[in-house]
């Protein structure tokens, strides 16, 4: 059974998301506070947390950098809740590595539909394999990735995104079916989640940033070596 923890002060939205975890077969932990809510993040490991980003205590930003922070917490997916109006801290979000988000109010079936996704996506690992192409390395199993031998932190998504332009080196990719195969949906408002993602890929990856082209019109392609 997978854990999926819930860090939210509004107790009547916290239960709500609660109860469709749990009716889903997922076990609920829950944090009312940001610093309740970082430290079960990091001894508790659950599979996924849901982070609201106005908290008591210790904002979602915060919380989030702890849980980033921390070995024993770094690699667990994370989806922020953000109010409607809030576009820069949906964006700041992103960009600071947030797998997805949602924005306040959102449907039951639509937080089912996020959290699914990103399980999936933290979850794919099949067989023990290393892919390696020039000077990227991925190992599959623990979803680690080298960068010319040393290790480079990449959240669960960022990792799929570039093992799935990898695998398909030298084609470029169509937008539509990236978002698809790593978010597990499309559309116009994820375009920018893309994007986002990208650039951020592409600062972790430094001096090799040009191995992720921008295919105008088309979407990304990592050159065949
Ligand atoms: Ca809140």
């Amino acid at each position: 059974m997978q854990t999926i923890l819930i860090v939210e002060d509004e107790r009547d939205i916290a239960d709500l998301i609660g109860f469709n975890l749990e009716r889903a077969g997922y076990k609920v932990l829950k944090a009312h506070d940001g610093i309740s809510g970082a430290a079960m993040a990091i001894h508790e490991r659950p599979d996924l947390v849901v982070l609201d980003l106005m908290l008591p205590e210790k904002d979602g930003f915060g919380v989030f950098k702890e849980i980033r922070r921390d070995p024993r917490s770094r690699s667990i997916p994370v989806i922020m809740l953000t109010a409607r109006a809030q576009t820069e801290d949906r964006i700041q979000g992103l960009e600071a590595g947030a797998d997805d988000y949602l924005t306040k109010p959102f449907s039951p079936k639509e937080l089912m539909l996020r959290v699914q996704a990103v399980l999936k996506r933290a979850d794919q690992a099949p067989g023990a394999v290393s892919v390696v192409h020039g000077p990227f390395r991925f190992e599959k199993n623990d979803l680690k990735f080298y960068l010319e031998g040393e290790p480079i932190d990449l959240t669960a998504t960022e990792f799929k995104l570039l093992l799935y332009l990898t695998e398909r080196a030298g084609r470029p990719q169509d937008r539509n079916d990236l978002l698809r195969s790593v978010w597990g949906y499309s559309d116009d408002v994820h375009s920018r989640t893309l994007d986002t993602h990208m650039k951020r890929l592409r600062q972790k990856l430094g001096g090799h940033a040009s191995l992720v082209e921008t295919v105008r019109g088309v979407g990304y392609c990592v050159p065949a070596i």
